[in-house]
This record gives C-alpha cells, sequence and structure tokens, in this order.
C-alpha cells in the first residue's frame, strides 16, 4: 500500500498514483482526513480528497485506503474507498471503531503509539464485535525515548499478533521511523520478520510536502523499493499481491478486483 500522506491536490494525487501503480503498488493510500497534532497544520481536503482519490482509483484500478477520523464521516468515507484506515491516535475511539465495524467495509487499524498488544487485539475486537472480521492490523511503531527515529518500530509485534490472532499484519516503515532512508531497509525487515503487507508514503516531489515531508519516498525511490522487496519475499515465501480481493458494496471502490 503506498501513496501520500496527505491528498494535496488533483496534479499531486494522480501522479502519486500513477507512480506507484507502475511501481507495482497493491493499494492507493492518501488520507482526506488528517490526524494533525496541531489544529493550524493542514487538516486535509475532507470530500475534495475523497473524490480525488475515488478518480485516482478509478484511473489506475488501484484501491484505496484512506483514514476516517469522524464516526459521523464512516459511510462517507466508506462510498469513496475499499478501505477504512483508523488511525494510531484514534485506536481507541471506541465509537469510531464501533461504527466502522457496522460498515461492514474492510479496516486497516493502525497500533496506537502507547498501546499495549493487548490493547491493539482488544480495539480491533471492537470492530469484530460489530460483527465486521475485515480487519487488517498495522504496526507503525511506538513511543520511544531516542529522537534519532520518529517513533520505536516494533517488529516482533508482528509474529506476536501473528500468533493470537488470523488478521492480516502489515508494517508501516514510514510512521515507524519518520525517515526516509529508513524506510527501504526497515520494509525490507518486516518481510523478514513475516509482515503480511507493507504501508509506505510515497509523494511525487517530498520536498513540496504539506505533512510528513521527511519520510516520503520519492516515486524513484519507492520503484527501488518494490524491486528489492521482490528479490526477498521468496526468501519469506512471499510475493506482492497483484489482484486484491476487496470486493465492497461499492462497485468503483473495488472495480480493480
Ligand atoms: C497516516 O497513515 O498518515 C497516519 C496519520 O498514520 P498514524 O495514524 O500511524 O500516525
Ligand atoms: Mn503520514
Amino acid at each position: 500500500m503506498a501513496g501520500p500522506c496527505a491528498v494535496e491536490s488533483r496534479q499531486q494525487i494522480l501522479a502519486a498514483a500513477r507512480g506507484v501503480a507502475a511501481a507495482g503498488a497493491s493499494m492507493l493510500r492518501g488520507g482526506a482526513f488528517k490526524p494533525r497534532t496541531s489544529p493550524r497544520s493542514f487538516q486535509g481536503l475532507g470530500r475534495e480528497g475523497l473524490e480525488l482519490l475515488r478518480e485516482a482509483s478509478r484511473e489506475t484500478g488501484l484501491p484505496v485506503v484512506t483514514e476516517v477520523l469522524d464516526p459521523r464521516d464512516v459511510e462517507l468515507v466508506a462510498e469513496h474507498a475499499a478501505m477504512l484506515q483508523v488511525g494510531s491516535r484514534s485506536m481507541q475511539n471506541f465509537p469510531l471503531l464501533r461504527e466502522v465495524g457496522r460498515s461492514g467495509h474492510p479496516v486497516l487499524l493502525k497500533r496506537g503509539a502507547a498501546a499495549t498488544i493487548d490493547e491493539f487485539l482488544l480495539a480491533a475486537d471492537y470492530i469484530l464485535a460489530e460483527g465486521n472480521d475485515r480487519v487488517i492490523l498495522c504496526e507503525r511503531g511506538v513511543r520511544g525515548f531516542d529522537p534519532s527515529t520518529r517513533n520505536l518500530l516494533d517488529l516482533a509485534a508482528v509474529p506476536i499478533l501473528q500468533s493470537r490472532t488470523d488478521a492480516p499484519v502489515v508494517v508501516d516503515p514510514s510512521h515507524g521511523t519518520g525517515r526516509a532512508d529508513l524506510v527501504p531497509v526497515m520494509a525490507r525487515a518486516a518481510v523478514a520478520a513475516g509482515a503480511d503487507g507493507i504501508l509506505v508514503e510515497v509523494h511525487p516531489d517530498p520536498e513540496s510536502a504539506l505533512s510528513d515531508r521527511e519520510q516520503a519516498l520519492r516515486l524513484t525511490e519507492f520503484g527501488d523499493l518494490v524491486e528489492d522487496l521482490e528479490r526477498w519475499l521468496p526468501l519469506a515465501g512471499r510475493r506482492i499481491a497483484r489482484t486484491l480481493n476487496t470486493a465492497t458494496s461499492t462497485p468503483e471502490a473495488g472495480a480493480s478486483t
């Protein structure tokens, strides 16, 4: 899964979508509703961003995963995306977990920055309790003590989670390190740890990114990463999915299946 932190413009998301599709991504990511630490930072394009994601999905055939922040927006986001992302800051937003559970839509649940494995699994249980078992867990790093990296990427969480649940476990080395230079090697490490997928931030022009610019890969760097992973994946008995079964009630969201 690859794409920019945030949808910023039509030109930006289409360039990102075309680039990651050509490089071999299976899904497009991009935030329309951004959970920013400061209320004065760019908050995302909202509904317009969702429409741009849908356009990018139609053009490239890549299904979209995008964050939903507010329980009141679940229906709207589900109409535009194949998968709902519940972000790290929302991992224990219980009304939101229940609402994405009720939607029946696939959910990418990210680990809270200070959440234990037990708390992470119990958060997933809120979604399952609503009858929705289409949950993917995402390790994205926990709060560490060392400012050398943005977070401390907990790769031991991958086999632990896999031993305790049937849900696929993916790794986000972008938020996990906060550094573009570390993303490729930690993606490789995630593969070695047995991850079922990788989520990476990619921007056509990282210097101009409105959020998370330090951790965004260029399109060429993402291409190199996919090539590199294709060499390592067979050692882990894995390959990159080229067609995904994300069929949902919204035809355009699942159009690539
Ligand atoms: C994101 O995926 O852009 C994001 C905000 O991630 P997290 O919730 O892991 O911080
Ligand atoms: Mn981000």
